[in-house]
């Protein structure tokens, strides 16, 4: 028998995220990556756009990772986390307590973002469930919101976008307030809450807790909102009573311009979830922290135990290298990194603004996203291949042209990526004509 190459075995026998294996999707093996570039294994190398969704803040390969994760190997890779603790968890969750809130006091660290949305939720469903109170277990979030694929975490996923659509009947039924649409302090009306604040004093009663990316709606549509928003919630949580979720699993550890989201409305969450660029793109692992008051009222109930486990919980190699990565993060010019890119993506991505094919552009931190009037789906057959082309990689979606590159990018790279978006949309509409 033949042996099939990687692509025709992959395509054979491999699914890849949102795909189906009857089309197989347009694939490109990369064998290496180092800072900003990934190696294809044709030799081409591309600068990348989407630090592996999120995550890769400091690039692929950094020595100091590397060497947190062979002097872990070398030490304990893992080990489970039943009866027994180990350093790299303790060093770990003392570097969250430090780098968060003072009111942030526990640390629960799961195996991957939705995973630790599910731990969230059941945080504030056990909290009630503890004070007496389990007629409040549903949850308030915003339309157009994505918090992961695991089933709670579906729950609390913008039902009307559809991608969760066939498993509707056996999704506990969450409550969904209009999308926020204000982008900046200044252009506040107390409107734009008025949805949200009506499910709130019609359902406050049932209401565990309220979960909201802050600041960014990412995979519900790239969409940025001002900080307003956040303080509103959190004085409406205070005042009936519910638990205040923020998912920061992909805002967290910088990208927006602030170690996270939350600092820039001047207000704390309950409970947090991180992620993604917690371990600097390197390895699987999320984190729930929250306050004294839900550890607490948690522990109120009987035997007030947090109901959840996982075999991998506070893998050590995940969590050392967690901890390098942070300390990388704290000990670079991170602010002036992200606010450099920050600059650079608005004056070159908002050049297109008037594009015929261009709705929208929008800029926050190191995350540029030009929003298209239609959806990319029938160019997929051919724009993966157009943009690495280019030089680059960048993954479009939808409606959605966006980057969200490491921070390390210097400014050749980044104006690389911005170019390629220009090429990307001059492409675009020639197959139009
Ligand atoms: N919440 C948000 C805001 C996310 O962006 C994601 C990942 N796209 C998740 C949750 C789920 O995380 P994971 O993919 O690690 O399960």
């Amino acid at each position: 028998m033949t042996k099939l190459s990687n692509l025709e075995f992959d395509a054979a026998h491999i699914w890849h995220p949102y795909t189906s294996v009857s089309n197989p999707p347009l694939l490109h093996e990369v064998t290496s990556a180092k800072g900003v570039r990934l190696t294809l294994a044709d030799g081409r190398e591309v600068v990348d756009g989407m630090s592996s969704w999120w995550s890769a803040i400091h690039g692929y390969n950094h020595p100091k990772l590397n060497e947190a994760a062979h002097q872990q190997i070398d030490t304990m890779s893992h080990v489970m986390f039943g009866g027994l603790t180990h350093e790299p968890a303790v060093n770990l969750a003392r570097k969250l307590v430090e780098i968060t809130d003072d009111s942030l006091q526990y640390v629960f660290l799961a195996d991957s973002g939705s995973v630790s949305v599910e731990v969230a939720i059941k945080m504030a469903i056990q909290y009630w469930f503890a004070q007496n109170k389990p007629e409040k277990h549903r949850l308030l979030t915003f339309r157009n919101g994505y918090h992961g694929d695991t089933f709670g975490a579906m729950s609390v996923c913008d039902p009307v976008n559809g991608m969760h659509k066939m498993f509707e009947k056996v999704l506990p039924t969450h409550l969904f307030a209009a999308a926020p649409e204000c982008r900046d302090d200044a252009d506040w009306q107390d409107s734009y809450i008025e949805d949200f604040k009506h499910l709130v004093e019609k359902h406050h009663h049932e209401l565990a807790a309220v979960i909201v990316e802050p600041l960014v709606q990412g995979a519900g549509g790239m969409r940025i909102y001002c900080a307003e928003y956040l303080r509103q919630i959190r004085a409406l949580c205070d005042e009936y009573h519910i638990l205040l979720i923020f998912d920061e699993i992909a805002t967290g550890f910088g990208r927006t311009g602030s170690l996270f989201a939350y600092e820039q409305a001047g207000i704390v969450p309950d409970i947090i979830c991180m992620g993604k660029a917690l371990t600097g793109g390197y390895m699987t692992l999320a984190a729930v922290m929250c306050n004294q008051q839900v550890a607490d009222g948690i522990a109120a109930d009987g035997s007030g135990v947090l109901m959840h486990g996982p075999t991998f919980m506070a893998n050590p190699l995940a969590c050392r290298v967690a901890a390098a990565s942070i300390d990388l993060l704290l000990e670079s010019d991170w602010q002036t990194q992200v606010s450099t890119i920050e600059n650079s993506l608005n004056t070159e991505l908002t050049k297109y603004r008037d594009h015929e094919l261009v709705k929208d552009v929008r800029v926050k931190g190191a995350i540029g996203v030009v929003e298209l009037k239609k959806p990319l789906d029938d160019a997929m057959d051919w724009l993966p291949g157009f943009i690495v082309e280019q030089g680059v990689w960048i993954r479009p979606f939808r409606t959605m042209i966006y980057i969200m590159p490491p921070y390390i990018i210097d400014t050749a790279d980044l104006q690389l990526l911005c170019d390629a978006i220009f090429h990307i949309l001059n492409a675009l509409n020639s197959t139009e004509r």
